[in-house]
C-alpha cells in the first residue's frame, strides 16, 4: 500500500481519495476549501496544512483540479518541490493539453516520473469507483500508475505520450456534446412532425441512429428510465462542464489547425444555454434550447 497526497478534494476528488482509503492507501489530502477538507477528514484522508506539506513524504501525489492553470500553479507552487525523489505524479483534472504537457515537463524536470489521467463516469463513478482513465505518459509511468488508477477505477487506457490521456478525453467528449445536439435536433424534428418520442427512439436506438448519448442519455423523459430528462436534468453530466470541454476542444484545434466546424457549433449552442440558465442542469437539458422553450 501507498503513501498518497492528494490535491483537490471536490465533487470528483473527495469520493476518488475515498475510494484509495478504502484499498488501503495511506491518503493525505489539501483543498483551499474547508468544507472540502472536513468532508474528506471524515472518509478517512488526513488533511495537511498545504499542497507541499501533504507532498511530504508521498510516493504517488494525484492532483483534481478545476483547470490547467491551477494544475501548473500547484506544481510550480511548492507541490512537485515539496515531494520526496522518485515521486509519481498523477493529474486526473480536466485540463488543455499544453497545461498537461507542461506538468509532465515540471515534474521531470525535478526527476519525477508523470501520468495526466483525466477520467470520464462522473461523481456517480467517482464514489461507485467505476471510472474510466484515459492514460498519457511513459510506459514506465503508466505502469506505476495502474495500480493507484485501479482501486477508482474499472478501466485504464493507455493512450499514449505525456498529454495523450487530455487529447483523448477532449476527443471524445467533442463527439459526446455533437451527438446530444444531434439526438435533440431529431427528438424536435419528431415532435414537430407528430412522431411519438418512444416510436423514435425504438427505431433510433435500434437502427443507425444508435449510439450511448441516445441509450444512456436520451434527452425526453420516458425511454431510458434512469436518463436525467426522467429527473428534472438533475446532471449527470453539468452543462457548464459539457461546456467547458468543448472549450478546450476548441481551443485545441486551433492551436494544430483542425478542422472541428460541429464541434465548435455545438459549443456555441452549449454556450448560449448555459449563459440562459442551463449551466447547471444536466447537458441533455439542452433539448430545451433547441425546441426554442
Ligand atoms: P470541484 O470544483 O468540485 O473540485 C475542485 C476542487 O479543487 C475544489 O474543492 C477547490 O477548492 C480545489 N482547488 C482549487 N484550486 C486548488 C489548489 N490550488 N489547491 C488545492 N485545492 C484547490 O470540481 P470537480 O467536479 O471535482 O472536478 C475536478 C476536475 O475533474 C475538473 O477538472 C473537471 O473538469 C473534471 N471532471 C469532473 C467531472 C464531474 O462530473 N464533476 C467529470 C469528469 C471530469
Amino acid at each position: 500500500m501507498a503513501a498518497i497526497a492528494w490535491i483537490g478534494l471536490g465533487n470528483m476528488g473527495g469520493p476518488m481519495a475515498a475510494n484509495l482509503v478504502r484499498a488501503g492507501h495511506a491518503v493525505t489530502g489539501f483543498d483551499l476549501s474547508p468544507a472540502a477538507c472536513d468532508a474528506a477528514r471524515a472518509t478517512g484522508v488526513a488533511i495537511a496544512a498545504s499542497a507541499a506539506a501533504a507532498a511530504a513524504g508521498a510516493e504517488v501525489v494525484v492532483t483534481m483540479l478545476p483547470a490547467g492553470r491551477h494544475l501548473v500553479e500547484a506544481y510550480e507552487g511548492g507541490l512537485v518541490a515539496g515531494a520526496p525523489a522518485g515521486a509519481l505524479f498523477i493529474d486526473s483534472s480536466t485540463v488543455d493539453v499544453a497545461s498537461a504537457r507542461q506538468a509532465h515537463d515540471l515534474a521531470a524536470g525535478a526527476g519525477m516520473m508523470a501520468v495526466d489521467a483525466p477520467v470520464s463516469g462522473g461523481v456517480g463513478g467517482a464514489s461507485a469507483g467505476t471510472l474510466t482513465f484515459m492514460a498519457g505518459g511513459t510506459p514506465a509511468a503508466l505502469d506505476r500508475a495502474r495500480p493507484i488508477l485501479a482501486a477508482m477505477g474499472k478501466r485504464v487506457v493507455a493512450c499514449g505520450g505525456p498529454g495523450a490521456g487530455q487529447a483523448a478525453k477532449m476527443c471524445n467528449n467533442m463527439i459526446l456534446g455533437i451527438a446530444m445536439i444531434g439526438i435533440s435536433e431529431a427528438f424536435v424534428l419528431a415532435e414537430k412532425l407528430g412522431l411519438d418520442h418512444q416510436a423514435l427512439f425504438d427505431v433510433a436506438s435500434t437502427s443507425s441512429g444508435q449510439c450511448w448519448a441516445l441509450t444512456n442519455h436520451c434527452p425526453v423523459p420516458g425511454p431510458v428510465p434512469a436518463s436525467a430528462a426522467n429527473h428534472g436534468y438533475r446532471p449527470g453530466f453539468a452543462t457548464a462542464l459539457m461546456l467547458k470541454d468543448l472549450t478546450l476542444a476548441r481551443d485545441a484545434a486551433a492551436a494544430v489547425g483542425a478542422e472541428t466546424a460541429l464541434g465548435a457549433q455545438a459549443r456555441e449552442i452549449f454556450a448560449r444555454f448555459a449563459e440562459s440558465g442551463g449551466a447547471a442542469l444536466d447537458y441533455s437539458a439542452v433539448i430545451g434550447a433547441i425546441r426554442g422553450g
